[in-house]
């Protein structure tokens, strides 16, 4: 509280070691169109209403509110982000907001081809393909879907489309959920 208007001053939020906690992952989406054994080994699964979900205007007053806490650095997870449809409008909201230094997606990269380029003309910053293998038939056997290609094409795209830093990791590190 300030002593003297008596407003509610935000404090920064910390971690127990006293960091303040400047990134925020922001799932849009529960779907995800692979079913990798260690997250969904289910071949159906009972989604959230779409109606439940927040809309992208709700989400960009969260991330305000967040803001007003200290974070600068927001990253957009699922299941898979790029499920919800027009996602690039979701980065140009969250670009409106001078406190957000960085939008960076963490994606399977089975549809980043088709998207990269409107995400990048949306002001994304950083993008992140998580793949456990580099071998067709093991991508198959764990993640039940024939889409190795089209992850690969997506990896391609991202340097075409513009963007000059990308990362691919390995493992459940980069995992979602
Ligand atoms: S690990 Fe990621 S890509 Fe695999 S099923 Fe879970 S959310 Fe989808």
């Amino acid at each position: 509280m300030d002593e003297f208007t008596g407003n509610i001053v935000p404090v920064a939020v910390q971690d127990m070691f006293g960091r303040p906690l400047k990134s925020l992952r922001l799932s849009v989406t529960d779907r995800c169109n692979l079913r990798c054994r260690y997250c969904m080994p289910e071949p159906e699964y009972v989604w959230l209403p779409r109606e439940d979900l927040l809309s992208f205007e709700e989400m960009a007053v969260l991330v305000g509110s967040f803001a007003d806490l200290g974070v600068d650095k927001v990253r957009l997870t699922g299941g898979e982000p790029l499920l919800r449809r027009d996602l690039a409008r979701l980065v140009r909201l969250l670009r409106q907001d001078r406190r957000i230094t960085e939008v960076a997606l963490t994606t399977n990269g089975v549809l980043l081809a088709e998207s990269v380029q409107d995400l990048y003309y949306a002001g994304l910053d950083r993008i992140t393909v998580s793949l456990d293998t580099l071998k067709p038939e093991r991508f198959r056997q764990l993640t039940g879907r024939d889409e190795f290609s089209r992850v690969l094409e997506g990896i391609e795209s991202v340097g075409k489309a513009g963007f000059t830093t990308s990362e691919a990791r390995h493992g459940r590190d980069s995992r979602v959920q």
